[in-house]
């Protein structure tokens, strides 16, 4: 992660209290548009953040592996899908199939995705900004301030938006 995103998070580390009364405050009074605000939130923070500048989700948190992620990422290590699971995986707490250790296995020492074309449905979707049904997203949102500078700089968007 660059510098500049590290400051990011270390800002939000220290306003954090504020940022999080914000989203909750969103969802509170403005859940008719919650899909739309967080879409806007998206959109002003992935204006100024680069994913391949950054990679710190890559490096710390685990994606879901779900059963239409696995052909193409078996195809990729040249497995069978189940060698694959067998080999690759395991069963985490919940039952779900993760990768075993963290950073992920295919973030490469340049800080990318080595299988990119190939990444599971929950790398393609995080950080969920911009997804349908935010109202759920709450809890996800509060635990990424401090792992995704985008999330930290889409909750000061909307601090901003509610004091206008
Ligand atoms: S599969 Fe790629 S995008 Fe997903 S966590 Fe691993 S390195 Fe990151
Ligand atoms: S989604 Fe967030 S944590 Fe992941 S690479 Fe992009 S900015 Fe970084």
């Amino acid at each position: 992660m660059i510098p500049e995103y590290k400051a990011i998070l270390d800002r939000t580390t220290h306003r954090r209290k504020h940022l999080a009364e914000a989203l909750r405050t969103l969802r509170k009074e403005r859940k008719k548009e919650l899909d739309v605000l967080y879409g806007e939130a998206h959109d002003h923070a992935f204006s100024q953040i680069d994913c391949t500048k950054c990679g710190n989700c890559c490096a710390c948190l685990g994606p879901r592996i779900r059963q239409s992620d696995i052909k193409p990422l078996a195809a990729f290590e040249r497995l069978k899908p189940q060698a694959f699971i067998d080999r690759k995986l395991k069963e985490d707490e919940d039952g779900d199939l993760v990768f075993p250790q963290m950073p992920c296995p295919y973030f490469g020492a340049d800080g990318l995705c080595i299988v990119y074309d190939k990444r599971p449905r929950a790398c393609r979707e995080y950080p969920h900004l911009d997804q349908k049904r935010q109202k759920g997203l709450l809890g996800q949102h509060l635990a990424d301030l401090s792992i995704c500078p985008a999330v930290a700089l889409a909750a000061k968007y909307i601090e901003k938006l509610l004091k206008e």
